[in-house]
């Protein structure tokens, strides 16, 4: 059966030392925290997967992700992460195709596919981030533009593969701007995800693939939007960088 899941999404925030105590303010409060949540992931900057890495290694519900990986193995691309550096120090996830990345690198479907490729050939689980712009909802072509976005980078891989990939549902509307989705607006497109895997791969996987919700979720918000059926849990950006915010959500479940 799926997971429930809480993933923090750090992006570009936290010096060395700042986010190694956030690491341990969440690790302190998680063993104290009473709740129903069965995996945290923390995507965080490269500079600290290593560190925390080596952390988590007693806490079988944290995993640790990079926010991003190259889609091809080695090279001249200065700058850029392989998927077998981030396996070498020691995390698990890799963060794949989040709307900053499709917006400011020019991530387009076919080389996220790519990317997926890359991670899950190296043993490495995936976050696929999916969701539309504003302008998109608008136009009532919120639906077709999310099943794309699947079906270009993920619906290619085996019936198999998919139990090392989680769904992040992501409104970029709701991305950062403090407005939510409504439950009901999530719980329409996770449930609409679900038939899409169900329709392409079966029942089983549709009922075994977790699906998070992700935009402007918080302390306030996060138990109504969990609660949906389809909405097996947060991808948070701006709540996950502080430890009793995050802890909050984790407990929401
Ligand atoms: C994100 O960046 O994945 C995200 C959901 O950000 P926020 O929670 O700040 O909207």
């Amino acid at each position: 059966m799926r997971k429930k899941i809480v993933a923090g999404n750090w992006k570009m925030n936290k010096s060395y030392t700042d986010g190694i105590s956030l690491f341990n303010e969440i690790i302190d409060g998680l063993s104290l925290a009473e709740h129903q949540c069965e995996k945290v992931i923390l995507c965080t900057p490269y500079i600290h997967l290593q560190k925390v890495s080596e952390l988590c290694k007693n806490h079988q519900t944290l995993s640790i992700a990079a926010q991003n990986c190259h889609s091809e193995i080695a090279g001249a691309y200065t700058g850029e992460i392989s998927v077998s550096m981030i396996v070498s120090v020691g995390a698990t996830y890799v963060l794949i195709g989040h709307s900053e990345r499709r917006m400011y690198n020019a991530e387009s479907n076919e080389i996220l596919s790519k990317k997926v490729d890359a991670a899950l050939g190296n043993q490495l689980k995936v976050i696929f981030c999916c969701g539309e712009s504003l302008e998109i909802r608008n136009s009532g072509e919120y639906i077709n533009y999310v099943n794309n976005q699947l079906e270009s980078s993920l619906f290619h891989l085996t019936k198999e593969a998919f139990s090392n990939i989680v769904i992040a549902y992501e409104p970029i509307w709701a991305i950062g701007t403090g407005l939510t989705a409504t439950k009901e607006q999530a719980q329409e497109m996770h449930q609409h995800i679900r038939t899409k895997l169900a329709s392409g791969y079966g029942l089983e996987v549709a009922n075994s693939t977790s699906i998070l919700y992700g935009g402007s979720c918080n302390a306030q918000n996060a138990k109504e939007l969990f609660s949906q059926v389809d909405v097996d849990g947060g991808l948070i950006g701006g709540a996950a960088l502080k430890a009793a915010d995050f802890l909050s959500i984790i407990q929401s479940f």
